[in-house]
């Protein structure tokens, strides 16, 4: 493949021996170099707290790579080849004479640069200013941070600003690795590129929409991290408000990057506030307690290895969320997402009004509506629930309900569907921030979550407990059953 930049890029990457950086950013980059988008000359400095030298951490990158990359897409002589573009500097982030250091390798083969922050959100604001009082960056700098931005609205604006004072925004490329996976872009050409879909896609022929983020695995040793954040903020207020935005926003007038984000923050700013009262019709936050997946026992939340036994944090949490607009008024978006539910699913249904006149056997009636089935994982690919005849000559009309199927992996078979990180950095270099957040979007979806967040400190409601293995509290149940809809 040819590479399309044209432009050689260098990489700093700060927190390169992290876990963020070996087990998806190396992978990554070697998958940019084994499609040949890697320009030659660009160069790759990972800079970390360890003492070592290149030798010895190229070796340790080597063994990560052959540890994340797929076998049947790992080359040993592509790996080495891309090794020799990475240097290795020990630096404390907060020493900033070291920084100096920094500059002597840019002088050394001066491209353009992006700098990778895959470190605590608490030292972005560090490297920024040490970056720029050691000169290593310029307006040209491209700057990649990571989730989570802040805690809260007021903590995620301290970060912008510290960020803001060094960067301008169109320099900064605020991850969410959601926008990088293929199907998560597919709404975008699915809801903008058909037509069929597009003139559908309102209040008048749409009842309601689900997506369900589910997840199998507990905290994964995290729980330092977790239980300050729960659900709420590590999932509601990032992955699936993006989702909600690129299902919800209306058509931009083009593909560019503000364009799309403009249509997003619009969403976000009509997304209904949760008052206090609503709460109990709204909202439900679990916590998982023992139980088995996949045949396998596991142990509850509060059993975790380093758990706070006392810890109310959510592991799981269900919304019924209103978009206050013309398009959307009236259909409500139900957002589930939890821990140790039964398997890892990521998928987003749409659930389209029933025909106004009903014609055929009243019993079947509740197969009336069709429903587009957007699968983010496992699978990636889309299905459309359509109504047919029951074949037979006894069956006479009756309805039976089945799939026009699209699974990615087996329509283009050829196709190798890229990682998100590859995509994303592969967009870092030619400089296209599209599948970025911008700072307004970060801070209307922490406003919006916020409130939420106090709604259940004022409460002093504990999480319901729902056993691992299972689909979360069956308050979440019943949460959507009152409006006489199931999750799918
Ligand atoms: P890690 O703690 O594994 O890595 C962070 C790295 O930064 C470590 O290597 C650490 O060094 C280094 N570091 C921290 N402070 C300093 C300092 N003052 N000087 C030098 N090095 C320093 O974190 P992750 O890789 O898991 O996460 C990185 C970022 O990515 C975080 O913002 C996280 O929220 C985000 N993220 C991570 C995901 C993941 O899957 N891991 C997923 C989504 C987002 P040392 O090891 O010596 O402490």
């Amino acid at each position: 493949m040819v590479n399309q930049t044209n432009t050689r890029c260098d990489l700093m990457l700060f927190g390169a021996l992290g876990d963020l950086a070996q087990r998806k950013l190396f992978p990554a980059l070697y998958q940019l170099e084994r499609a040949n988008l890697l320009a030659d000359g660009s160069r790759i400095l990972a800079i970390a707290r360890s003492e070592a030298g290149t030798d010895e951490v190229r070796n340790k990158l080597l063994e990560k790579l052959r540890q994340h990359v797929k076998p049947a897409e790992f080359d040993e002589n592509i790996a080495n080849d891309f090794l020799q573009r990475v240097d290795y500097l020990c630096l404390d982030f907060a020493d900033q004479e070291g920084y100096q250091v920094l500059n002597e390798w840019r002088d050394a083969v001066n491209n353009e640069l992006i700098v990778y922050m895959a470190t605590p959100p608490s030292m972005y604001g560090v490297i920024a200013r040490n970056m720029k009082s050691s000169q290593c960056c310029n307006e040209h700098t491209r700057v990649v941070v990571e989730k989570p931005i802040g805690h809260d609205l007021e903590s995620s604006k301290v970060i912008n600003d510290e960020l803001g004072e060094v960067y301008n925004e169109n320099q900064l490329f605020r991850i969410d690795h959601y926008l990088g996976k293929e199907t998560v872009q597919n709404l975008i050409a699915l809801r903008f590129a058909n037509n069929l879909f597009a003139s559908q896609w309102d209040q008048n022929h749409i009842s309601h929409v689900e997506i369900s983020v589910a997840e199998s695995v507990g905290i994964e040793g995290r729980w330092g991290y977790f239980d300050k954040a729960g659900q709420i903020r590590d999932m509601v207020q990032n992955h699936l408000l993006q989702l909600l935005c690129l299902i919800a926003m209306d058509p931009p007038a083009d593909l560019s990057a503000d364009s799309i984000r403009d249509e997003k923050v619009k969403v976000l700013k009509a997304l209904k506030r949760i008052t206090p009262n609503m709460m109990e019709t709204h909202v439900v936050r679990g916590q998982y307690t023992a139980g088995t997946i996949m045949g396998k026992p596991v142990p509850g939340y509060l059993e975790e290895d380093g758990a706070n036994r006392g810890s109310e944090t959510e592991t799981f949490v269900a919304l019924k969320v209103e978009i206050d607009n013309w398009r959307w008024s009236g259909v409500p978006f139900y957002l589930r997402t939890g821990k140790r539910l039964p398997e890892k699913m990521s998928q987003i249904i749409i659930h389209f009004k029933p025909a106004p006149h009903y014609i055929f056997d009243s019993d079947q009636k509740h197969l009336a509506n069709n429903k587009l089935i957007i699968r983010l994982q496992p699978d990636e690919g889309m299905a459309l629930k359509i109504l047919t005849k029951d074949q037979g000559l006894d069956k006479g009309m009756r309805l039976r309900q089945g799939p026009l199927e699209l699974t990615f992996s087996e329509t283009f078979e050829s196709d190798r569907i890229p990682d998100a990180y590859e995509r994303l950095l592969w967009e870092v270099m030619k400089g296209n921030q599209y599948l970025f957040v911008r700072r307004d979007e970060v801070e209307y979806a922490w406003r919006w979550v916020d409130q939420v967040i106090q709604n259940w400190h004022d409460s002093d409601e504990p999480p319901k407990r729902y056993a691992s293995g299972t689909w979360g509290p069956v308050a979440s149940i019943a949460m959507i059953t009152r409006d006489g809809r199931s999750w799918y």
